[in-house]
């Protein structure tokens, strides 16, 4: 390798010759995989007229598809197509009953979806640190709870489950729900045990960014059959549907306030033909991935998050980790200058500083506690009073605070060739030569 890194000399960012000039393929893991398959389940909604799932000239059932081969495959009970993943968590949080008075712990790393979700619902977010997983930290939590504590959401970040079991287990001991939240994971898995297998609700994202995509669309499980069916009205008018696929209000228990989050057959059909794809692109994108980490483990200075079960890793994102702040920028700002990143508008190699709303402190409206509806609901609801004495400056999670500076990302392409992967290793360890010793 001295030699490699001999002849190829300067760092790009110092004037050198960089590894690349070729951008790196998008993200956007489902995209690359759209096809003739979709085409083909897309145009039998429309040649038949029927893109509502409920009724209509000749529906063609999409949606029901969907969820049968996703039971099937993850072993759920209950599945649900949904039109988004962000509806999907408002309607588990619904579903479980959070409310005015209710305060839901959920990581200070995550997508805002997850405290708009709380906060739409009335309830009060508190923010729980993460662990070397980059998911939540089951001690944090423990500390964490309180009586006022009523679920928890635990975030599936970036590819893959952490310490989840430990996380149910002690949430289960103080009789807190769990929502599951798998839009990053889909297809993972742990220890044998599917992501989203161990919560109460779990739910998924079929938004461009995820592991499969319908544009936007969502799935949400749980075997609870009394939470699904709250979450089935929910998501819908508030009523369950009988056999014609028409409103049913006739049970007083199940009149209750839908959010109209349903997935269309339009969008089901594209899902299904996705989600038959599932496999080989988080298979594609896990290889490549871990042929990366592994010819990289080792250099003195780099770290990696830890992922539990590398098998288990759906691999959209590889997260290194430096030992300051300016290191990580330095080391990510010089991967770019030697070709490692993507088409003008991709966020393929970045410091984790600049992820956006993915960190607690970079949520304008919850740092601010902006109203949810008028009068300044939820946090002047009387019940909510405690909120007084919860902050959501930077500074209030210490792990969270620390790895939003000093790690970094790469968003790993479901479509990396060899060649592409081989100039990802080189890259690392021509920066790393210079920037780590
Ligand atoms: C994308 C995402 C969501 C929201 O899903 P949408 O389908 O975009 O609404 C929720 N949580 C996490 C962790 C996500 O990454």
């Amino acid at each position: 390798m001295t030699n490699e890194i001999g002849t190829l000399g300067k760092l790009a960012i110092d004037g050198g010759e960089p590894v690349r000039t070729r951008p790196l393929p998008w993200e956007l893991p489902g995209a690359h995989w759209i096809g003739a398959e979709e085409e083909e389940l897309v145009g039998r909604v429309i040649r038949a007229r029927s893109p509502f799932r409920f009724y209509g000239l000749d529906p063609q059932n999409m949606a029901d598809t969907l969820e049968r081969e996703w039971k099937a495959k993850f072993g759920a009970t209950n599945a649900l197509a949904m039109g988004s993943g962000t509806a999907a968590l408002g309607v588990a949080l619904g579903a479980i009953g959070v409310g005015p008075g209710d305060e839901v712990l959920v990581p200070g790393y995550m997508w805002t979806s997850c405290i708009s979700a709380i906060v739409r619902q009335g309830a009060i977010p508190r923010l729980v640190d993460i662990d070397d997983t980059f998911c939540m930290d089951p001690a944090d939590l423990a500390r964490k709870i309180n009586p006022r504590s009523r679920a928890v959401i635990y975030v599936n970040m970036s590819g893959a489950p952490g310490h989840v079991k430990e996380v149910v287990r002690v949430a289960h001991a103080h009789g807190l729900k769990v929502v599951e939240d798998c839009a990053q994971a889909a297809n993972a898995h742990i220890d044998g045990r599917w992501a989203g297998s161990d919560g109460d609700i779990a739910i998924f994202s079929f938004q461009l960014n995820k592991n499969m995509t319908s544009g936007d669309g969502g799935m949400l499980t749980s075997s609870d059959p009394h939470l699904f069916r709250r979450a089935y009205a929910l998501h819908d008018l508030g009523y369950p549907r009988n056999e014609a696929g028409r409103l049913d209000a006739s049970e007083p228990e199940f009149q209750m306030w839908g959010v109209g989050a349903r997935m269309s057959d339009l969008a089901a059909a594209m899902a299904l033909a996705q989600f038959r794809k599932l496999d080989k692109i988080t298979g594609a994108m896990r290889n490549a991935k871990w042929s990366i980490r592994r010819q990289l483990e080792g250099i003195p200075g780099l770290g990696f998050r830890t992922i539990l079960d590398p098998d288990g890793d759906s691999g959209p994102f590889m997260i290194t980790t430096y030992r300051d702040a300016a290191t990580c920028k330095r080391f990510t700002e010089a991967l770019r200058a030697e070709g490692i990143k993507g088409e003008k508008g991709s966020l393929a190699c970045i410091t984790m500083a600049e992820w956006g709303m993915h960190w607690y402190f970079n949520v304008p409206s919850l740092v601010n506690k902006r109203e949810a509806a008028r009068g300044g609901f939820p946090w002047s609801h009387p019940d909510n009073a405690f909120h007084a004495d919860i902050s959501y400056q930077r500074g209030n999670l210490p792990v969270c605070d620390e790895m939003s500076e000093r790690a970094a990302l790469l968003a790993i392409a479901s479509v990396l060739t060899p060649a592409d992967v081989d100039d990802i290793v080189a890259a690392f360890r021509k920066v790393a030569a210079v920037v780590l010793p």
